[in-house]
């Protein structure tokens, strides 16, 4: 029975020795998996750009349109937002690799919303390509936050982004600041934009998702902007969350 015992025990190792390596292989194909699709997805995701731009440049060097100054303007314009474009990508990539690398660190410091505010949303207002009127609101007036600068502008700055880009024809935005009893810092960003469907709202954080809206010309984008939001939100142990209408407008608020 010494022997049967030994043998049942040295059975149940094996079996959990080999249940715990088939798991470890799984696990790993799943993440490479993913991996994969983001590559793939990223790599899609800048081919573009470089493509119209290289076709804009060819245009320019062989068609001699440097005698048309409508064209040549129209055509230097094209590579100059397919740039913009592509360093905006290339910056969410950073931003999202730094963010899973096990050494990333917030450089949390304490600052006033009013010092962060107006630079950013004149920096919005000039590169706007429409009329944006943006109000401001600040609940106390020195209301302070701390917070790792350099990602909480970048937040914002999506939020804003976004309001403008889906806000046909004329932008007006509404941001405003106050303090939560529980001592937190809630900011929210509305406009009177398109809208999100209900049912689509919940996935908008998701990494690569763009609510379909039938016109692949609307908008441009790369569905990665509210990901960082809400990644770098929750780096700062806050939460976004987000309340919209077809039609009506929506507004992300976040609290930190
Ligand atoms: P994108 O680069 O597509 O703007 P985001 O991650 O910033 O990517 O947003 C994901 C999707 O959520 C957008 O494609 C858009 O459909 C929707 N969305 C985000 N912000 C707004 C907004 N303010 N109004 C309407 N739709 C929005």
């Amino acid at each position: 029975s010494g022997i049967l015992t030994t043998s049942f025990v040295i059975l149940i190792i094996l079996s959990f020795s080999f249940w715990f390596l088939i798991r470890t292989i799984l696990r790993q194909k799943t993440l490479e998996e993913m991996k994969s699709d983001f590559t793939n997805n990223i790599t899609h995701e800048l081919k573009t750009p470089i493509a119209v731009a290289y076709a804009a440049n060819d245009a320019l060097l062989n068609f001699n349109l440097a005698e048309d100054k409508k064209q040549r303007e129209k055509y230097l314009c094209i590579c100059q937002e397919q740039l913009q474009r592509l360093s905006g990508l290339v910056e969410q990539i950073l931003s999202m690799s730094m963010e899973r690398r096990k050494t990333f660190r917030l450089h949390p410091e304490n600052f006033h919303l009013h010092d962060l505010f107006p630079t950013l949303i004149e920096q919005h207002k000039l590169k706007a390509d429409k009329p944006v009127e943006i109000i401001l609101d600040i609940e106390p007036e020195d209301l302070t936050i701390t917070a790792d600068r350099t990602h909480f502008s970048n937040i914002l700055s999506n939020l804003i982004d976004n309001a403008i880009k889906y806000s046909p024809e004329k932008a007006e935005i509404a941001i405003r600041c106050r303090k939560t009893e529980t001592g937190q810092v809630e900011i929210s960003v509305s406009d009177h934009g398109t809208g999100i469907p209900a049912d689509k709202q919940p996935l908008v954080f998701d990494k690569f998702y763009r609510v379909p809206t039938g016109n692949v010309h609307n908008t441009k984008g790369y569905g990665l902007g509210l990901f960082y939001v809400k990644t770098m939100v929750e780096k700062h142990n806050g939460n976004v969350t987000v309340k919209s209408e077809p039609g009506k407008g929506s507004t992300f608020t976040i609290r930190v």
